[in-house]
């Protein structure tokens, strides 16, 4: 499973990639935006980009981590979702919304700059409103 020192270092890609938007831990009792949730499925989320008191969800399915996929990248994949970026597939291990094409042996955990620049684009104040009504779905990571 996706242990804290993996969820630590996943956090911190993302938070030292982005200057628009920030992941934070929610405190406890807290209303968390991005929900994680476990199961034994192909791993999956609701295509964002999420708002402040909005709602979305991270599958953290087994099925990839049991094939032999990298867990911090897989995780830190679905969080991508979570900020609004579709897969880009087939695609090189450079690219995180790669995904499962980026191969077995792929670790990379790090949005490359093209990526990045798309979740800074999608949490700049002006495309908010807009952003809104093209998200929710839910994408499915089976390879
Ligand atoms: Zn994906």
């Amino acid at each position: 499973m996706l242990h804290r020192t993996a969820a630590r270092t996943l956090i911190g890609a993302w938070n030292s990639s982005v200057q628009n938007v920030r992941l934070v831990k929610v405190s406890s009792g807290g209303r968390a935006e991005i929900r994680i949730v476990a199961d034994d499925g192909w791993p999956r989320a609701t295509l964002g980009p999420v708002r402040p008191g909005g709602r979305v969800t991270v599958w953290f399915g087994r099925q990839a981590v049991n094939d032999g996929y990298d867990t911090t990248r897989i995780a830190a994949h679905e969080l991508g979702h979570s900020l609004g970026l579709p897969d880009r597939k087939p695609g090189p291990c450079s690219s995180l919304m790669s995904g499962s094409t980026g191969g077995v042996a792929c670790s990379n955990a790090t949005p490359n700059a093209a990526e990045r620049s798309a979740v800074n684009a999608n949490y700049a104040g002006a495309a908010v409103s807009v952003q809104d009504s093209s998200s929710g779905g839910i994408v499915v990571d089976a390879p």
